[in-house]
């Protein structure tokens, strides 16, 4: 059985269309196929939905969160919940903003042998301005930081069984499925669709929770930015030395005032030494957060000679 999972936070506008349409999509499917509706803690009728939805069709499954614990916590819960039944889940927004129609093609991949098949936006057109130039600047940034993520993915993704494993062999709380899904590697495909508008409902991502994702991103995923400190340190100090030299020459020559020398040098000197002091402290922090996310060592793909 392959499962859709798919996260509804305040859904109640648009469920109703979602599963006519992925109802549709199954139909269509190589394998048999299932919905697992995740109800991330709604305060609207989504629950009540679900489950009518449920006795509608016999394809939709149900799992409702005692609290709003977000997209990618909700995700988590519902490929954890069926992972033991799944030969391979689907996720994908109750939104319908990515194409359905993919789902096919990519459960076709996964017949051939994927094992992780990537959603990708070929274009943002249906974006607004704002959310496209945020959107491309933090893949920028996060490539600057030396993680993996995918260009223009989001979480519409499908994911085999050994794959789902894998993933969920993550101990790690903070959840940034996109930059997590990379460390797996096994067969990858990517498949392009272009991205819609939102059916009914409003976004659920607000500014601030789109920036706590980034922020989650980038701190989940780069010990980068504690680097810097140090790097800064090393700067500061060699401006120290010029200042330095260069302070005691005009003290030498008699062009300056009482105590200015003394002042200027160790002001360089002392805050050079403190970022460089926070910088080695930053190193050691940086092991141990890598080291408490017990991340698994490595994935074994294929095997012979047993
Ligand atoms: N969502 C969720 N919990 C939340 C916020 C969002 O489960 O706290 C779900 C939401 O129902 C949708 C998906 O995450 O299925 C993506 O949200 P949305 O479409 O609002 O984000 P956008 O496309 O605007 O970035
Ligand atoms: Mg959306």
């Amino acid at each position: 059985m392959i499962y859709i999972v798919v996260p509804c936070y305040n859904e109640e506008a648009v469920l109703e269309e979602t599963t006519r349409q992925l109802a549709a999509v199954i139909k269509n499917l190589v394998r048999p196929a299932r919905i697992l509706y995740v109800d991330d803690g709604s305060r609207d009728n989504t629950w009540n939905l679900i489950q009518r939805l449920s006795e509608e069709y016999g394809l939709v499954r149900g799992v409702r969160l005692a609290h709003n614990v977000g997209h990618q916590q909700a995700l988590w819960a519902g490929m954890e919940h069926v992972a033991a039944e799944a030969e391979a889940i689907v996720s994908i927004d109750a939104d319908l903003q990515d194409d359905v129609d993919v789902i096919g093609r990519m459960v076709m991949d996964y017949t051939e042998g994927a094992d992780v098949v990537y959603g990708v936006r070929a274009d943002r057109s249906s974006d607004s301005f704002f959310k496209k130039w945020t959107a491309q600047a933090f893949y920028g940034l996060m490539k600057a930081l030396g993680s993996e993520t995918v260009y223009n993915h989001a979480d519409f993704r499908l994911l085999s069984q050994r794959a789902l494993a894998a993933l969920l062999a993550h101990q790690e709380r903070n959840l940034y499925l996109r930059g997590m899904v990379p460390l797996l590697g096994f067969n990858v495909r990517m498949e392009y669709y272009n991205r819609k508008e939102r059916q009914a409902g409003e976004s659920k991502y607000p500014l601030s929770k789109m920036l706590s994702l980034a922020v989650d991103g980038v701190t989940s995923f780069s010990v980068k930015p504690l680097r810097l400190i140090f790097i800064l340190g090393v700067v500061f100090i060699l401006i120290a030395l010029g200042v330095i030299i260069w302070a005691l020459a005009e003290h030498v020559r008699g062009n300056t005032i009482q105590g200015w020398t003394s002042l200027l040098v160790s002001l360089w000197f002392v805050g050079g030494t403190f970022l460089l002091a926070l910088g080695v402290t930053g190193e050691y922090i940086g092991k141990i957060y890598k080291e408490v996310k017990h991340r698994p060592h490595y994935f074994v793909m294929d095997e012979v000679g047993k």
